[in-house]
């Protein structure tokens, strides 16, 4: 679903090459879960902005699907994200003018892919019946979240991104919303991409990968 060939990225800042990727290579089948550790600094960010096609690489290619996601335009890039890709990150990013019913149809009312009934599972499986005029400043850290990933998966993506997507949420909090969106993820079908700082976390998906020195092992 996801491959990651030979990716290269340098970054230049303050006059200085800084090579973060350095031909990473990384393969994530239909369905499947992959949690990506590595020590800050290491290039997990950089990664997935790049799988998300939020950044260009300097050369190698990322593949989702039949999509070739490193020579599409931008225009492109943008189309596939909102259309075949679920993206959460550590902060949540909800719309604040929009209750939770609202941003949890957004992306998909965008893509042209919202599905009622789906969304109505969605809200039941992760509690947000309850919530769902509230606005996001109406809401803990961890209800916003599983709005968040409401709003990804909406959509039935075949991938979801996720970058710390617990980082700011206490444990017992972040154990709940991670078991519920591995649940979801296992209900859509979506392979499944996600960093996190916490070993005990990543040691409930199917299969942990580490970044250091600018490669994949
Ligand atoms: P991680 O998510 O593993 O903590 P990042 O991918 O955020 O790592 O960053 C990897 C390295 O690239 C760090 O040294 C960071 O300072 C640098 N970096 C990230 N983004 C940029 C940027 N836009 N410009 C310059 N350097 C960057
Ligand atoms: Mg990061």
């Amino acid at each position: 679903m996801l491959s990651v060939r030979n990716l290269t990225k340098t970054y230049r800042s303050a006059g200085e090459d800084v090579a973060v990727l350095r031909g990473v290579n990384l393969a994530i089948a239909a369905g499947e879960q992959v949690a990506l550790t590595g020590e800050s600094g290491s290039g997990k960010s950089t990664l997935l902005h790049l799988a998300a096609g939020l950044d260009a690489a300097d050369s190698g290619e990322i593949w989702i699907g039949q999509d070739c996601v490193t020579k599409l335009p931008d225009t492109g890039r943008a189309a596939l994200r909102r259309d075949r890709l679920g993206l959460v990150f550590q902060q949540f990013n909800l719309v604040p003018s929009l209750n939770v019913e609202h941003n949890l149809a957004f992306q998909a009312r965008l893509a042209g892919r919202h599905d009622a009934a789906w969304q109505t599972e969605l809200t039941e499986r992760l509690g947000l019946d309850r919530l769902l005029k509230r606005y996001p400043e109406q809401l803990s850290g961890g209800q916003q979240q599983r709005v968040a990933i409401g709003r990804a998966l909406a959509v039935k993506p075949v991938l979801l991104i996720a970058d710390e997507p617990t980082g700011n949420l206490d444990e017992a909090t972040a154990d709940e919303v991670l078991a519920l969106a591995r649940d979801l993820v296992t209900r859509t079908g979506c392979a499944f991409l996600m960093v996190t700082h916490s070993a005990r976390l990543a040691a409930t998906l199917d299969r942990q990968v580490t970044l250091h020195n600018g490669l994949v092992a």
